[in-house]
């Protein structure tokens, strides 16, 4: 007989899957969580969304997951946290905790006698860290970022977390895949740190989601839990691994501002090119923003306002030599990537705002 599965005051027994809320201490907060007992013996894996809680894509898919699976086809137990950040969902903040306007991926390990996200945090590596073998960090871009779907894997952790990691990572459907070399601050960061493998993918941007996007971010985990042996059946692998582009220049804006980027996510250029300009609100550019290495913009500030210490650019490396991709084609005049590449004033005639 498999023991019962308990988390707070929720219990699951052997074969049964159970939703409710979970208190997060000395807040008046509850977190929708559902749990998984699986039917046979194996590994605890949590499944997070909303820690970012304008990140929709992984917080429905995160939903649905907890619907679809079932305990019958899982060996072990699965935690999903349906929305962990619920009073910035509530509040429609862009990502920060509603009560102290904190990133609870800038404050881990948290703390008991902290702000909200401190308290979040550390109900996460109180309560929920000390189960759990695997984790699966489910983000998007949030409302004022665009971005490339990828995943990150660690690579600040012992032998055995990095490799496992990488493993998880490399499943995702997705073109590229980021070491990050952090081991605090973040949920999955921090988890790496204590021994735990943990993946965090990124899938669709500017707070919006559809369908399709929810889609393919459960087809990656359930695909992850197949080969972690935690759910019933085969991964299905598909041909190309993604690729590494780490490590990734973050560049945070340097003044408040108008802010215009010059690509995509997901478009190359070569170093030295402008990757965007900020403007005072009479036009005058402030700040001009160039590539320190050639690079692939993975997710950047979309919003026009942009604001001194947030998140402006992050791009990882690309060498052209060695990748046969090209930038895509200019959507404004439809040139190539040479066009691109001949000089600013080329890049600043057809900067692609959206
Ligand atoms: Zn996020």
């Amino acid at each position: 007989m498999k023991e019962a599965f308990q988390i707070g005051q929720l219990k699951a027994e052997q074969g049964e899957k159970i939703s409710g809320f979970l208190p997060i201490d000395g807040t008046n907060l509850e977190i929708p969580i559902t749990l998984i007992n699986g039917a046979q013996e194996g590994k605890t894996i949590l499944i997070c969304g909303g820690l970012h809680n304008a990140e929709y894509v992984g917080i429905q898919a995160a939903m649905e997951l907890a619907d679809e699976l079932e305990p019958e086809n899982v060996f072990g137990n699965i935690i999903i946290i349906r929305l962990l950040n619920r009073s910035g969902f509530e509040h429609r903040t862009m990502s920060l905790v509603y009560e102290d306007g904190k990133n609870i991926n800038r404050v881990f390990p948290g703390s008991a006698s902290g702000t909200v996200a401190d308290k979040i945090a550390y109900m996460m590596e109180t309560v929920i860290y000390p189960h759990i073998d695997y984790f699966i960090d489910l983000h998007s871009g949030d409302g004022f970022e665009g971005l490339e779907s990828f995943v990150y894997c660690l690579g600040n952790a012992n032998d055995y977390v990095v490799e496992t990691s990488r493993k998880m990572a490399e499943i995702a459907h997705v073109k590229y895949l980021v070491v990050s070399e952090s081991n605090s601050g973040g949920a999955y960061n921090y988890a790496g740190k204590l021994g735990i493998p943990a993946i965090l993918l990124e899938r669709g941007g500017n707070s919006t989601w559809c369908k399709t996007l929810v889609e393919e971010d459960k087809h990656d985990v359930k695909n992850m839990l197949r080969f972690l042996g935690i759910l019933r059946g085969n991964a299905h692998l598909h041909g190309m691994a993604p690729k590494q582009v780490s490590p990734v220049t973050y560049e945070d804006a340097p003044v408040s501002g108008c802010w215009y980027p010059v690509y995509q996510p997901g478009e190359t250029f070569r170093e030295g090119d402008v990757l965007g300009v900020i403007k005072d609100y009479f036009g005058k550019e402030v700040f001009t923003c160039y590539a320190k290495h050639g690079g692939i913009m993975m997710y950047e500030t979309i919003s026009l306002c942009i604001m001194k210490d947030s998140p402006m650019v992050a791009y990882g490396v690309w060498d052209e030599e060695k990748d046969g991709r090209i930038t895509k084609e200019c959507s404004v005049c439809g040139e190539d990537e040479k066009h691109f590449g001949e000089d600013h004033e080329a890049r600043h005639a057809h900067k692609h705002v959206s």
